[in-house]
């Protein structure tokens, strides 16, 4: 059977151009009489040629658009496998109480007065997140994960800078297997990254760490670590870990990214956490991907928690108002200890994702995050079970709430990890996160969450088996696969080394 059609359409997709070529500059989807009588005020400042945009009718400008958004997988179409991401179901009460005009229709320049309600959320939110992690303080300001990692460690150097040892303690130590985000930051932080072994059970490589952390430690500034880690398991030596670098005079971030696994049933402080951040886009289903804002709240420990960054949330004594303190009312912390590192960004954060993140807890109840974090840890172990006998688990034992395994199964077939990804886009899903962590041989990680259904799980083991037992057999038609998607192979190296961001004239009807 033939996939090729005449209009490129498929099924019942339609072939999409660019938008440039659908439309001309001739024409346009709006007619306007001509303004009659009205002096030109710009002077010499008058466009002289046309602004090149495509005029189109308002269906030509729709069906673009719903056009284009077929061609987007999203997880409200079907299981999104992506390990490390935490893809799971965005539940439509955030969305509607999102929605709310009390939340939805305020600006981040109104009165302070005219907007407590939402500050009582910001409020609520932080005291969850606070009780979640155990933690006295939290950042709600950093609008990213890897933001909310610039922030703690923003945080521990300005207690070095405090210490005056902010000159000598330059060195932070970063497993293998973390996630690029950990070593970016720190050294954006102006600290330098020494990086930790990993142990041949997937875990942080403790002796090395011991010999890293031998003789002179005054130059230790403290330590990143994922946990439960990038390889889906849990540290198991993190105690020990902490003391280690708490007695060589560090400061211990933990990346949160992978609270999902944990949430309700661990408190990042009784594991010696300073730091940490949470993807409430994560961990707590605010949306994520597709360009759509996250957000980064950052707990901090006792030790870190005066140096959180403006604004500072206060609760006025005589009224009870709600006020949220910024660098330019420095004035009104004298008499506290706080020393506010600086801003993170404009104004207070997400607030969109805040509410959407509390309402999540509130309809949960701390019962249901708890249920929320084993769901996924066995959803992770029942897709590990049923893959482990085709495809290769690379470590032994159950997993947290993501299943990795190697290549290993595909030794001298002559197929890579790459081309199990794209036969899983002709079985119908996003592949999952394929060469990460690196610490594994053509790893291929898979993170089904809590949201997904047996039924659902069973569906997506029976597509990746059938994948995996072709690779194995060496099914020569898989490098070459996709052969249903609307592109098939793209050069993503250079896609991502030189994007083309700018449409020319010039390449009307070549870039197919
Ligand atoms: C997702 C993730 C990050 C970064 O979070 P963003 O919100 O994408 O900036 C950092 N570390 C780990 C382990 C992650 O999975």
């Amino acid at each position: 059977m033939s996939t090729q059609t005449v209009s490129g359409s498929k099924g019942l997709l339609q072939k999409e151009e660019l938008i440039f070529d659908i439309g001309t500059t001739e024409t346009t989807g709006v007619d306007l009489p001509e303004p009659k009588g009205r002096k030109d005020r710009l002077g010499g400042l008058k466009r002289q040629d046309g602004t090149g945009l495509p005029g189109l009718s308002e269906p030509q400008a729709m069906r673009h658009y719903v056009r284009l958004s077929q061609k987007n997988y999203a997880i409200d179409l079907g299981l999104f496998p992506l390990g490390s991401c935490t893809m799971k179901h965005n539940p439509r009460l955030n969305e509607k109480v999102a929605r709310m005009p009390g939340f939805a229709d305020i600006h981040p320049l109104q009165p302070q007065q005219t907007v407590q309600g939402a500050m009582e959320v910001i409020e609520q939110l932080e005291d969850w997140l606070k009780k979640l992690t155990g933690m006295p303080a939290v950042a709600m300001s950093p609008k990213a994960g890897a933001h909310g990692e610039w922030c703690g460690m923003a945080a521990i150097r300005a207690a070095l800078i405090d210490r005056g040892e902010v000159e000598t303690r330059t060195r932070v130590l970063v497993p293998a297997s973390a996630h690029g985000t950990n070593p970016a930051t720190a050294v954006q932080c102006g600290f330098k990254v020494q990086e930790i072994a990993a142990a041949t059970d997937g875990r942080v490589d403790l002796n090395d760490l011991k010999a890293k952390l031998e003789g002179d430690t005054s130059d230790v500034a403290g330590i990143m670590l994922t946990n439960p880690n990038t390889c889906g398991l849990f540290e198991r030596d993190i105690k020990e870990i902490a003391d280690l670098i708490h007695e060589a005079g560090g400061y211990f971030y933990c990346d949160g990214a992978n609270f999902n696994a944990i949430v309700g049933r661990v408190r990042p402080r009784d594991l010696g956490v300073d730091a940490m951040h949470i993807n409430l886009h994560k961990t707590f289903s605010t949306p994520h991907g597709g360009g759509g804002p996250g957000a980064g709240p950052t707990v901090l420990s006792e030790r870190l928690a005066k140096y959180a960054p403006y604004p500072v949330m206060t609760v006025d004594k005589r009224d009870g108002d709600y006020k949220l303190i910024y660098v330019d009312d420095e004035a009104e912390l004298a008499g506290t200890d706080l020393k506010p590192l600086g801003r993170m960004c404009a104004f207070h954060g997400q607030m969109g994702m805040f509410t959407r993140a509390l309402t999540y807890m509130l309809s949960h109840g701390a019962d249901g995050l708890k249920q929320v974090a084993e769901d996924a840890v066995l959803n992770a172990n029942y897709i590990q079970a049923r893959l482990k006998s085709v495809m290769s688990p690379a470590f032994e034992g159950y997993c947290m709430h993501e299943a990795l395994f190697s290549d290993a199964f595909l030794k001298d077939s002559g197929i890579e990890t790459v081309d199990i990804a794209k036969g899983m886009i002709d079985e119908g899903y996003h592949p999952m996160t394929v060469y990460f962590p690196l610490v594994v041989h053509g790893a291929m990680l898979i993170e089904p969450t809590e949201t997904e259904s047996k039924a659902e799980l069973d569906r997506f083991c029976d597509s990746l088996e059938s994948v995996a037992i072709k690779a194995k057999s060496g099914d020569e038609a898989l490098k070459s696969a996709p052969y249903l998607a609307p592109m098939r192979r793209l050069d993503e190296t250079l896609a991502a080394r030189k994007p083309v961001l700018r449409w020319t004239s010039e390449m009307s009807q070549t870039a197919q």
